[in-house]
């Protein structure tokens, strides 16, 4: 057996009604201060979504007190040992919604929904010929890491989607779809959508890539790269048997699976970069970003005006000679 570790970070999300998000959501990060415990939630009046760390012992009592609270009888959590918090701090938010789809007509995930499949009925089915996966998460969290195949929809946000699979119908038509997020919650309403869209054949992945990781038998078999996670671990790794990386370098296009944000603070653009490209670019995702009046990458470094001239000139050289 495995040593266990001091902390945990858990995720988690259950649709149910709370009657009254903003009360609750006061109370809620009041228990959850007390305990020392450090995350993000999310409470609306359609349910909650969170991902919160803290030691075993205070993470326990977190999930027994939710399990015994009859609003989220059934609520599943996806646990991870950790070597400490994975957040800096506690937020507890009372939202319109707990996805951000702004469908005109809302759907509720425990009246419609796509099948739900197990690891090892998903990881089956991915494999047959008639069968497209469609990822449901943003382009930055499928650059880090996707199943193997899986359509990339051409968006920046999730609200996003409807729209690009009527533009896409003929990708979809007659297929069997399998959809996939991070924990799920994603693809309760989305795979909900799809089948009030008309599709026939819609299944999502239960508990999400983080469960899929963690299945016993399929061993995350058939994903590529890390899962992105919203945390400070930021990559977390899914498949235990083979390791592909499919990030690439912002800069270079070589493979690289670490995230770092542009030092421009009005664009913190989260680009994948290796730390010798952090320092040659001064972390600016563009010409402009390196050159901010408040770079952060510059400030950090105490770099002075000489310094990042210097590395400016080294940049725009060298893109001379590929030239
Ligand atoms: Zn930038």
């Amino acid at each position: 057996m495995s040593e266990t570790k001091p902390y945990r970070v858990l995720l988690y999300y259950y649709y149910t009604d709370i009657e009254n998000p903003e009360e609750f959501a006061a109370e809620h990060l009041k228990y959850c201060k007390e305990q020392g415990l450090k995350g993000r939630i999310l409470v609306a009046h359609e349910g909650i979504n969170g991902t919160l760390s803290g030691t075993v012992e205070k993470t326990e009592e977190y999930m027994n007190m939710m399990k015994n609270d009859p609003r989220f009888k059934g609520i599943v959590f996806k646990v991870d040992e950790a070597d400490g918090h994975a957040f800096k701090k506690m937020h507890v938010r009372p939202r319109k919604e707990l996805v951000t789809l702004r469908l005109e007509d809302d759907i509720n995930p425990n009246e419609l929904t796509g099948k739900y499949y197990s690891p090892k009925e998903f990881f089956e089915a991915m494999q047959d010929e008639n069968t497209v996966v469609l990822d449901a998460r943003n382009d930055y969290e499928y650059e880090l890491g996707h199943f193997r195949g899986a359509i990339k929809p051409d968006i920046e946000t999730f609200r996003e989607l409807p729209d690009w699979v009527r533009a896409n119908k003929d990708k979809l038509e007659g297929k069997k779809i399998l959809t996939y997020c991070t924990g799920g919650i994603r693809c309760e309403k989305f795979s909900g959508w799809l089948v009030r869209e008309g599709f026939e054949d819609v299944a999502q992945l239960h508990g999400g890539i983080v469960s899929y990781g963690k299945d016993p038998e399929v061993k995350g078999e058939l994903w590529d790269g890390q899962c992105y996670v919203f945390d400070e671990r930021i990559a977390v790794p899914i498949n235990h048997k083979e390791h592909v990386i499919v990030g690439k370098d912002y800069f270079t296009g070589e493979p690289c699976e670490r995230y770092v944000n542009c030092a421009n603070p009005e664009c913190n653009k989260q680009i994948l970069c290796s730390e010798e490209n952090e320092h040659k670019y001064l972390r600016g995702c563009t010409h402009e970003c390196r050159v901010h009046p408040r770079n952060l990458y510059v400030k950090e470094h105490g770099l002075t005006q000489e310094e990042v001239e210097e590395r400016l000139k080294r940049i725009e050289e060298e893109n001379t000679v590929k030239m």
